[in-house]
């Protein structure tokens, strides 16, 4: 597909104003969310295609979570769209002032490959909202469900609307060449800088949805049989291929071996004896990263798992035992079904590993003491957090769902997907029937009225 025709395409449609028309946008909102149920069972086979992906997995984390933001979308678009009045400032009186949203233009958002429906539909649905002209990338390593995305999209919208280009890396890199009014990028750090520099050429605003090593506290208070189930959970789901999978555990010694009973059985209650024949145990993404794993894993001492088919591209859900942060899997996000356990006996230790690494994209501390968990989450910064869970915060769009530092920036999810793609432009209308003298030159005599003006009506 020739991409410079189709960019030019759509910002001739932009130029002609027909996507600030909020009915516009729910008509193209409705077809989408038409065509997204339609396709539900043939988006679980692509998902199963590609990385066997449980159809049960593939519903809660991307086809339903894209389901209710479109809903919400639709349903709350007037009021999310609508100018605000905001109180007048006493030195522009007498005027009304608002603020508007004002879409972009035409947008760029670049897709991973972990939850390939969900991350270029999230975004999309958002960007349409808000009345721009959007092209997505999907990743090109999971090509049935990237298809798919082709497909529905094709079928909802004229290409001058919304459209989608396939591709590698060097298509990728061709797009972040050409100059966009927004890019939304979800992705690896390093892949995450390449972005950076690209949109600098340009000042092009960016989002940026980024990884990192999102640690996991647990102290001698928390439940111990519980939490294990809880982490076994937010780590092997996607096969620990997620953003905000707990990427290491940092457990006080004195539960240590509790806790590695603990997720054995938690395991195994899961995935069964041997997760490899279950139904509910998704594949590594490809040799790349199956090979990456597996180095993690050499020399370390495995409290359980470890087992793999390189032909079916299978890691058993395996946690290891790291004396220290010099272990290979401690070197950079995991991104796999490897979970490595540190011990600690003192809040210091704790700091000196966290802080050793940049801020992460998520943190969950699990602990039955309010005071524990409340200095953690005021202690350190990372994008968002559980106490007591993982992953969960994702599911409720009333929190805005990004990272900080090296984990990203910029935050989406229900309104804050439709406010990330639209710039807020504050207007003033000064009113003509009466100007006050104050502010003009000559400006003699005027400042001790000033300061009391501003005394007594700000
Ligand atoms: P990736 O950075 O390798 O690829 C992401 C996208 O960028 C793909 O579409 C790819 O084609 C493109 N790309 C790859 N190399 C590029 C280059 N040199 N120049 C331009 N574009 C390039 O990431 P991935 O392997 O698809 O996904 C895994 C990473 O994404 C993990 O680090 C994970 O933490 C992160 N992630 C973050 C979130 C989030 O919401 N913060 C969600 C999912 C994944």
């Amino acid at each position: 597909m020739e991409i410079e025709p189709i960019i030019e395409q759509q910002r001739q449609f932009f130029k002609s104003q027909k996507t600030k028309d909020i009915s516009f946008r729910k008509k193209a909102l409705k077809r989408l969310l038409e065509e997204v149920q339609n396709n539900e069972e043939a988006i679980q086979n692509a998902l199963y295609q590609d990385f066997k992906k449980p159809a049960f997995e593939s519903y809660i984390s991307e086809i339903g979570i894209v389901i209710s933001e479109l809903k919400l979308a639709i349903k709350k678009l007037n009021q999310w769209s609508k100018p605000k009045t905001v109180i007048p400032s006493v030195l522009n009186f007498p005027s009304w002032e608002k603020i508007y949203q004002e879409p972009y233009g035409t947008v760029l958002i670049i897709g991973p490959w972990n939850y390939p429906f969900l991350l270029s539909m999230a975004p999309l649905i958002g960007a349409i909202a808000a009345g721009n002209t959007v092209v997505v990338k999907p990743s090109e390593l999971t090509p049935k469900t990237s298809q798919l995305v082709v497909d529905i999209i094709e079928k909802c919208f004229d290409k001058s609307h919304a459209a989608v280009i396939q591709g590698d890396v060097l298509i990728a890199q061709k797009l972040l060449s050409i100059r966009w009014d927004y890019i939304f990028f979800t992705g690896s750090v390093p892949v995450g800088k390449i972005v950076a520099k690209a949109t600098a050429e340009f000042l092009t605003p960016t989002t940026l949805e980024l990884g990192g090593k999102s640690p996991c506290i647990i102290d001698e208070t928390a439940d111990i049989q519980l939490s294990a189930k809880r982490i076994v959970w937010g780590k092997f789901l996607n096969a620990g291929q997620t953003c905000i999978a707990p990427d290491y555990i940092l457990i006080h010694e004195k539960v240590k071996d509790d806790f590695v009973a603990s997720l054995k059985t938690a395991i195994e209650n899961a995935y069964g004896e041997n997760p490899k024949v279950s139904d509910d145990y998704p594949r590594i993404i490809n040799q790349r990263n199956f090979h990456r794993l597996i180095k993690m894993l050499e020399n370390e001492t495995i409290l359980t798992g470890g087992e793999k088919d390189e032909t079916d591209l299978y890691l058993a859900p395996t946690v290891i035992h790291c004396t220290s942060s010099d272990c290979e899997a401690m070197k950079d996000e995991i991104f796999g079904p490897i979970l490595p356990l540190l011990t600690f006996s003192s809040e210091e230790q704790i700091e000196t590993i966290i802080n050793s690494y940049e801020k992460p994209l998520s943190l969950y501390v699990f602990t039955s003491k309010k005071s524990f968990a409340k200095k953690i989450i005021q202690k350190y910064s990372f994008g968002g957090g559980v106490i007591n869970d993982t992953v969960v915060h994702f599911a409720n769009h009333r929190l805005p769902f990004g990272g900080v530092g090296h984990s990203g920036q910029g935050a989406y999810h229900g309104k804050h997907t439709f406010d990330t793609f639209s710039h807020s432009k504050s207007v003033v209308n000064r009113f003509t029937w009466l100007d006050v003298p104050i502010r003009y030159a000559p400006y003699k005599g005027k400042l001790k009225w000033l300061k009391l003006f501003l005394k007594y009506l700000s």
